[in-house]
């Protein structure tokens, strides 16, 4: 189906979930002047603003924790991945959902390039959809060849390449807002006597990225909302990257594909954690 057909029928089964009073609120994208954004849409008369299109990069389970009502929303795979976790964690409730599943071959830059995480991404198909909009496509096999060229530095070369990227971050704290998975109401992060704000340092840089990153292992569905979000370029989607390989070989697991999988990080299995 062309990107046109599956606008138009999304907008269809939209406008059917709210005739049928199925939904109170969908969360989807609309046009705007600066280019695809999420919207809300609370009523029939509001559907004709939805759109879709490899510009719609967002991960839309973000907004999922807003609402306490009957949500629909329309999903690309790694949407989907964040969904189920968050069912998983018990953040949302799977009965008062609508997911319209939408196979993914990619999103693209404003400048039409795709986004890394899309080149590597194995979880391009609707898994737990209520309805598919459009064909499903190829799965790509599972690689982390991208990270070879961090791996194969020396350690001291590779520690000073994550000095480098650390010491640039300006701790403005986008990529933890953007990230679907990052909800606590309460953040470590934001504990003032753990972060001096006033000074920004180094070793404050360090401790804010090494959190999120323990705190998202075996969590983390790589969907770089977290590297599109950020202000230096940081590069967030390789450190991510990294931390779903290690939990890939010391536990083969993905996060974001059942909802009846167990994050390995969070259960205690005495015979596989006496071999780790
Ligand atoms: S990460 Fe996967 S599902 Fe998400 S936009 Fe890219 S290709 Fe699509
Ligand atoms: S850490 Fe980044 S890539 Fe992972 S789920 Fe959060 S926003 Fe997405
Ligand atoms: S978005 Fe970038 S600059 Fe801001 S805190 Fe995150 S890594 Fe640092």
């Amino acid at each position: 189906m062309k990107e046109i057909e599956i606008e138009n029928e999304l907008r269809r089964v939209v406008r059917r979930l709210f005739l049928e009073k199925r939904i109170d609120i969908f969360i989807g994208f609309e046009d705007s002047l600066n280019g695809v954004r999420p919207c809300f849409i609370k009523s029939v008369d509001e559907v004709d603003r939805l759109v879709w299109n490899k510009f719609c990069k967002n991960n839309l389970a973000l907004y999922l924790l807003r609402f306490d009502c009957r949500v629909g929303i329309v999903a690309k795979g790694c949407d989907e991945g964040a969904i189920i976790e968050l069912i998983k964690e018990n953040q949302i409730s799977r009965e008062n959902l609508y997911i319209i599943g939408i196979p993914c071959n990619g999103i693209y830059s404003e400048d039409n390039k795709i986004y890394s995480v899309c080149k590597t991404c194995t979880r391009r198909n609707p898994l737990i959809a209520d309805i598919i909009i459009g064909e499903l496509v190829d799965e790509k096999d599972m690689t982390f060849d991208d990270l070879k060229e961090i791996e194969d530095m020396p350690i001291k070369d590779r520690f000073r390449f994550w000095i480098r990227e650390f010491e640039n971050c300006i701790l403005c704290y986008a990529c933890r807002n953007i990230c679907p998975l990052c909800y606590c109401n309460e953040c470590y992060l934001d504990r003032r006597d753990l972060i001096d704000l006033r000074e920004r340092n180094l070793s404050d840089k360090i401790f804010f990225h090494l959190s999120r990153a323990i705190h998202l292992a075996g969590r983390c569905i790589e969907c770089g909302e977290c590297e599109r979000a950020c202000p230096m370029n940081i590069k967030l989607g390789k450190l991510f990257r990294k931390i779903s390989k290690e939990v890939w070989e010391l536990f083969e697991y993905k996060p974001g594909i059942g909802i009846e999988d167990k994050n390995p990080l969070i259960t205690f299995d005495p015979k596989r954690d006496e071999e780790l």
